[in-house]
């Protein structure tokens, strides 16, 4: 039984199908939503290069002998092997395991900051990118209408909280995507945009080498981004957000992409957690103190075999890796072969998209900038994307965008 159905739940039980002999074992995977979302590509599908229907795999497509159920876990009672769901059709019921692989993932972590959970937008689903794409252009319209200068400036004042890979990457995408549609608004070529990314943390992208990561940083503010780091939030209203420096900031679009916790049905589960909240496992992915219950990914504290007495970065190369690793280890378990091994995986290379034709990658010892980063970094999804009929509309997609202008049409909520 696995819960979850993103990259570790999605890997775990493709492996088990692959790894297990046929009609030995019944795989069940339970996920609220009937697709994997590929999240490095959700900045793409913000900015309008991508279809937000071409960054999703159905679950259903991909995997042939596994049986999938719709339903929203809520709880789980791992003394009597059971999982408790909810239907889609609001039925609550209890689902028997003999091996269960929690990969519920994670949320955006919100702190306590005054008006942010009213006025900020959240960078982690399909739906928050469409509308973070359709306030972009809301905004040029508005300031494009605007009488008063200093309104005009909020509306054309960006500003990302956290530097992560949602933060970092879903501002670069979408400044690219202004860069090339302000043209459209006279008035608003004349004035210029800003955009301004904060990070508490002492630098940008902790999740990556902190040489790639200041490469990346170099970049941004090569484009103009004004990036602050050793900042925080201490207010959000409808017009503007104050910094712990001191400095209020006129802006209409605040991003929060500052961290993610586990999910809150985690907690919910019955097992032990680490600090903050994820659950605690051992180097093969067996949560401590259970026979027969593993854990992966952001929902997860796999010690990081890179990072002595650390756990892995919440990142979807290793809950990739971590999930096909999971499988073999609870093949192993039930006598399918092998035996149940240690998670082993070190980052062999690193992309940041950061936009058209842009980005900076790290692989093995060279570092890349531009054009062939971003040809590596599209190569590198591609090969990554599961199943060849999504590869090829992405392809479409991407030579769609080579050839002709950005799709600048706001469609309100779809
Ligand atoms: C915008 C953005 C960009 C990113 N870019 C990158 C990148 O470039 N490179 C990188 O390595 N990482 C990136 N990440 C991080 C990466 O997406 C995560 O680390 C990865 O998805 C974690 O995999 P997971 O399987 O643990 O969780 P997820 O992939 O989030 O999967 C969890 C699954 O569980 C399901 N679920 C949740 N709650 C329930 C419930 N109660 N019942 C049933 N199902 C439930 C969810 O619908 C989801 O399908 C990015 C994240 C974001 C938000």
């Amino acid at each position: 039984m696995i819960a979850g159905g993103g990259f570790g739940g999605f890997y775990a039980a493709r492996t088990l199908e692959r790894v297990l002999p046929a009609h030995s074992a019944r795989v069940t995977l339970v996920s609220d939503v009937n697709f994997l979302l590929y999240t490095p590509l959700l900045p793409g599908a913000a900015a309008g290069t991508l279809e937000p229907r071409h960054v999703v795999v159905p679950l259903r497509e991909q995997l042939r002998r596994t049986r999938l159920r719709l339903g929203r876990v809520l709880g789980a009672e791992p003394q009597r092997d059971r999982l408790l769901v909810e239907l889609p059709d609001g039925e609550r019921g209890e689902l028997r395991y003999d091996q269960l692989v929690v990969a519920l993932g994670s949320v955006s972590r919100m702190p306590d900051v005054p008006g942010l959970s009213e006025h900020a937008l959240g960078f982690k689903d399909l739906a928050d990118a469409i509308a973070l794409r359709n306030r972009v252009i809301a905004m040029l319209e508005a300031a494009e209408a605007c009488e008063d200068p200093r309104e005009r400036d909020a509306c054309l004042t960006f500003v990302f909280v956290g530097a992560g890979y949602a933060g970092v990457e879903g501002l670069a995408e979408l400044q690219d995507f202004m860069k090339d549609v302000i043209d459209l608004y006279p008035r608003c070529r004349t004035h210029g945009m800003r955009w301004l990314l904060v990070e508490a943390r002492p630098r940008v992208m902790p999740e990556i080498a902190p040489n790639l990561a200041a490469f990346a940083e170099r970049e941004l503010r090569g484009r103009g981004i004004d990036t602050r780091t050793n900042t925080t939030v201490v207010e959000v209203t409808r017009q503007s957000l104050t910094l712990s420096d001191g400095e209020t900031v006129g802006a209409r679009t605040v991003v929060w992409t500052a961290g993610v916790r586990p999910h809150p049905v985690v907690a919910q589960l019955g097992l032990p957690l680490a600090d903050g909240g994820r659950i605690e496992v051992d180097a093969t992915m067996r949560v401590q103190g259970q026979r027969n219950v593993w854990a992966l990914g952001d929902a997860a504290a796999v010690p990081d075999p890179a990072r002595k007495g650390q756990a892995c970065p919440p990142t979807a190369q290793h809950a990739i890796r971590q999930g096909r690793l999971l499988a073999r280890n609870v093949a192993a378990e039930l006598g399918a072969g092998g035996r149940v091994r240690p998670f082993g995986y070190r980052t062999l290379g690193v992309f940041v998209d950061l936009g058209r034709h842009q980005a900076v990658a790290s692989t093995m010892v060279l570092r890349w900038r531009g054009f062939p980063a971003w040809f590596l970094a599209r190569s590198y999804h591609l090969a990554n994307m599961p199943g060849h009929k999504r590869r090829m509309r992405l392809v479409i997609d991407w030579t769609v965008a080579l050839l002709f202008d950005r799709d600048t049409a706001e469609l309100g909520e779809l």
